[in-house]
């Protein structure tokens, strides 16, 4: 039988670790034949209830965990490590400028890389999801030196998994119908949501749409704004579809993307489509072999142009800020 894999998850005991940690451990995220050991690191005042949410998940019994750790020191959370899942972030504060916020989650990020550097496995592979997920990644990243740059990503699945939906009712079609659709940029209301590339049925979305009112003024929108629009409605963030779509990321990662299809990733740019080399931006992308490949040869439109751009921006405007910072 496979060896266990180190799995690590920070800010265990929130929300969205909750709806996380299940789904690792019954083998949704590596595999039903691949055996975990989870590694939950959290602040000292929340680990109490992280061990709360380790008994629950002692008491389901899954075949396939093979034991849980709980940390308030990255240092120890992440010996060993194959997979982190980084999941504690500071969240937003009112009247917090972005700049206090990039510091303040500095503070979080750097400790972590460098505790990746020195500890980690060598086929660590990183996902930064909380806030601001790619700037996040990117401070990581600079504290661990010694691990290969593109094991460092940040999450847009969700962003992706939401554009699928808002398309597929749109068209009145399955999500099973659409391929090749593209979140390009930054984790934030920036991001742009891409249906030019996108195929529905065989046929290409955009020309079966039909429509760039729809897609200027509802889709983009809708897709860039759904967190605060499930705020408005849940009273809390959303949690279940973060968790889920950071499933859908490290598996595709891990397993591979089906041919024919690609997905979106937030990757360490090559410098593909103008991305300034270094930036962790989305991009479509596929994964073969266990690496993430940006998917090449597009043609962007004026359209698509300015809306990429106008979000790698906001990426390199973060990036001045965390190295004024000092941070990277
Ligand atoms: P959540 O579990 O709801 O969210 C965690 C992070 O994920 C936030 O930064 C949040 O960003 C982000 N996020 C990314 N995408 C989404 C999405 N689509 N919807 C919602 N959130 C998203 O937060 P909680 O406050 O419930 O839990 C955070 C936990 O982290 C706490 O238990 C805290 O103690 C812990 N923590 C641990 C640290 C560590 O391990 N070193 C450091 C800091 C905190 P946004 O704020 O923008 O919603």
């Amino acid at each position: 039988s496979k060896a266990p894999v180190n799995v690590t998850v920070t800010g265990a005991a929130g929300q969205i670790g909750y709806a996380l940690l299940f789904r690792i451990a019954s083998g949704q995220l590596l595999g039903a034949d691949t055996p975990v050991k989870l590694r939950l690191l959290e602040i000292p005042q929340a680990v109490k209830a992280a061990e709360g949410t380790a008994m629950e998940l002692d008491d389901c019994a899954f075949p396939l965990l093979q034991g849980i750790d709980i940390f308030d020191d990255a240092g120890q959370a992440f010996q060993g490590a194959n997979v982190g899942l980084l999941v504690g972030a500071r969240p937003r504060g009112k009247g917090m400028e972005r700049g206090d916020l990039l510091e303040a989650n500095g503070g979080i990020f750097k400790p972590q890389g460098e505790a990746i550097n020195a500890g980690a496995a060598d086929d660590i592979r990183v996902l930064a999801v909380g806030n601001p997920a790619n700037t996040n990644a990117l401070i990581t990243q600079n504290h661990a030196p010694d691990v290969p740059a593109e094991r460092f990503n940040a999450m847009t699945r969700l962003d992706h998994n939401r554009a699928l939906t808002q398309l597929a009712k749109k068209l009145n079609v399955s999500i099973n119908d659409i391929k090749k659709l593209t979140i390009w940029g930054n984790h934030s209301a920036t991001q742009y949501p891409d249906i030019f590339h996108a195929e529905v049925g065989g046929k290409n979305a955009a020309k079966a749409v039909n429509d760039q009112a729809w897609i200027e003024d509802d889709f983009i929108p809708t897709v860039a704004k759904r967190g605060a629009a499930i705020i408005e409605a849940r009273g809390a963030s959303s949690a279940a579809s973060a968790a889920n779509a950071a499933i859908d990321h490290v598996h595709d990662w891990v397993n591979g993307t089906p041919e024919g299809d690609w997905t979106s990733a937030a990757v360490p740019s090559d410098g593909s489509y103008g991305v300034p080399e270094g930036l962790i931006s989305s991009f479509p992308a596929v994964s073969r072999n266990g690496a993430w490949e940006i998917v090449q040869g597009l043609e962007i439109d004026e359209f698509s142009r300015g809306r990429i751009d106008a979000s790698v921006r906001e990426l390199s405007e973060e990036r001045d800020t965390v190295r004024g910072l000092g941070l990277v």
